[in-house]
């Protein structure tokens, strides 16, 4: 096996799996992404990076972990392969269920189901469609959830997935449960409870809880106590220190022995709920605390009491669901400001390194760019192009029309040089100067393509723009190997040097050193001028 195969089995392995333990799960893959980056993959980065943002997803930075998986999404979407955008789009619908936007939830759920194919992994085949079902039943489509949780669970016997089944099961009947659908709650925790006992499984605090509460829904309170009794008793056996669920299950107890009559058993139950709730900040579990106390004082003939506490839940509840709203706005705020910010910086990035009347680079961007590709050409050729006579145009005609020229020989330069050398750049210096940079083209080659341009642009059609008037360009060439230090001034000093020859010469014309050569007698004759 290679790095590469080792590494995407390993990730595989965290891929395919949910972890339980925050820290040891952020910390493999936190290796495994390293490993990547050295790797230099993209592809396997992009997935460890993914395992890291839905670990960070359970414990905290929410907005953190949004911003992240929506990255690692919209590079899937042009550079991954199936199996990659069908987890993030999981991943993404995680994002927008915690978001509180259901609808999106369900999209991004139903996406990650349609790019299920034979190259999905059995845990994908079977937990995603279970995402599907529970995306469907939480926006209150129970019949359309119904039939998937059945081929889930289909699926689930087929492929051997006791320990998945088992979390489908206990999903699908909180499900119906949550939909009020008592007697199929029933029916599907009873299976749960089978499927558990033959499969050695035991059941955990959650899928108990959720079975107590089924319970109560269909009058069997003792059951439900003894259901709950246990939760409890496996909660504080257990090493999942998730505490903050403790409070829920004394809630359930409670009303499990309400509804048996119990008024003093289940007041003290929903006493130690109670003070879970104040202990540990759980503002949502107490406002459903609010709620049983005051069915309890109602049970107890307390009308008064039971009143005032309904009014106390009543407030709690909307005050929560306010602060449930401004959070999530905050969080989507935050993931978007931030996003925005990039742009915009990258926005005006962008437009500081670009002149503003023609559109091309400037002189910035040139400054910034052209040493490094000094450096790594050897044949690299630049020219200087000015245009000639320029201020009589303006001065014949307006400064406006100097504009348009300007506008014009910009773009004519551009296509042009695209032709001759689409990995080079045009650039605007200055009034009405440009940089034209040929990469991997050597003088001789770089001059032909010159002259060429320099031809298009005398025999473009100026008359609309400056009637009588020509436009014509002259250009100083200059390639690498003639700035002995390959420094950017010596460079455009030497094309420079050429342009001021080509002017002296009569405008109109390309000069580079071969030209030079030609004329030497010329350019001698000129210097003693
Ligand atoms: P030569 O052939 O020797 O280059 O003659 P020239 O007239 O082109 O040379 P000169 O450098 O004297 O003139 C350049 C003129 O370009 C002067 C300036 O007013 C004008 N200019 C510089 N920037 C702009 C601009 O953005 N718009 C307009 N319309 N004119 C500009
Ligand atoms: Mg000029
Ligand atoms: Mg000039």
């Amino acid at each position: 096996m290679t790095g590469a195969e080792q590494l995407s089995a390993a990730l595989l392995e965290v891929e395919d799996s949910i972890v339980w333990d925050f820290e040891t799960g952020l910390a493999t893959a936190t290796g495994l992404q390293r490993q990547a980056e050295e790797l230099g993959d993209d592809m396997l980065v992009a997935r460890a990076r993914l395992c890291r943002a839905n670990l960070l997803m359970r414990t905290g930075d929410i907005a953190a972990a949004a911003r992240q998986v929506y990255e690692i999404h919209d590079w899937a979407t042009t550079h991954g392969d199936r199996r990659l955008r069908s987890r993030t789009h999981l991943a993404c619908a995680n994002v927008e269920r915690l978001f509180g936007d259901l609808a999106k939830n369900l999209e991004h759920t139903l996406s990650a189901v349609e790019l299920l194919d034979e190259t999905a992994t059995p845990f994908m085949q079977v937990w995603h469609r279970t995402k599907l079902a529970d995306a469907l039943a939480i926006t209150g489509a129970m019949d359309a959830a119904r039939p998937r949780y059945r081929q889930a669970e289909e699926l689930a016997r087929e492929l051997g997935m006791p320990q998945r089944l088992a979390i489908l099961l206990n999903n699908w009947a909180y499900a119906e449960y949550a939909a009020d659908e008592f007697p199929r709650a029933q029916e599907v925790a009873a299976r749960l409870q089978e499927h558990a006992a033959a499969h050695g499984i035991d059941l955990d605090p959650t899928a108990l809880d959720t079975i107590g509460a089924i319970q109560i829904g269909n009058g069997q309170y003792a059951e439900a106590e003894q259901t709950m009794l246990k939760c409890i008793e496996l909660h504080h056996a257990g090493q999942c220190d998730a505490a903050d669920d403790l409070a829920d299950y004394f809630l359930t107890l409670a009303r499990a022995q309400r509804g048996m009559g119990a008024t003093d058993r289940a007041q003290t139950s929903l006493d130690a709920s109670r003070e879970l709730c104040v202990e540990r900040e759980l503002h949502e579990v107490l406002v459903r605390v609010h709620q049983e106390q005051a069915e309890l004082h109602g049970a107890r003939g307390e009308f008064t009491e039971a009143f005032e506490m309904y009014k106390v839940f009543h407030a709690a509840h909307e005050s929560l669901r306010a602060r449930q709203r401004e959070a999530q706005a905050q969080t989507r705020q935050a993931m978007f400001e931030t996003a925005e910010a990039r742009e915009e910086a990258e926005r005006f990035r962008e437009q500081a390194r670009r002149d503003p009347l023609t559109g091309l680079r400037n002189r910035r961007y040139v400054n910034e760019e052209l040493p490094a590709l000094i450096a790594a050409d050897p044949n690299l050729t630049v020219a200087i192009v000015d245009l000639d006579f320029f201020k009589r145009i303006n001065d014949e005609l307006s400064h406006d029309v100097g504009d348009r020229v300007l506008v014009q020989v910009a773009k004519l330069l551009e296509t042009e040089l695209a032709a001759v050398a689409p990995d080079g750049f045009v650039a605007r210096l200055g009034g009405e100067e440009f940089l034209l940079v040929l990469p991997a083209t050597p003088v001789p080659a770089a001059t032909d393509r010159l002259d060429d341009i320099r031809r298009t642009v005398r025999a473009y059609g100026w008359r609309e723009i400056t009637g009588t008037l020509p436009v014509t360009i002259s250009i100083g060439v200059a390639g690498v190997h003639e700035a002995p230090d390959l420094s950017q001034p010596a460079l455009l000093s030497t094309a420079d040097r050429n342009l001021y020859i080509a002017k002296r010469t009569g405008r109109d014309r390309v000069v580079s050193a071969q030209a030079r050569e030609a004329r030497k007698r010329t350019y001698r004759d000129l210097d003693a001028a």
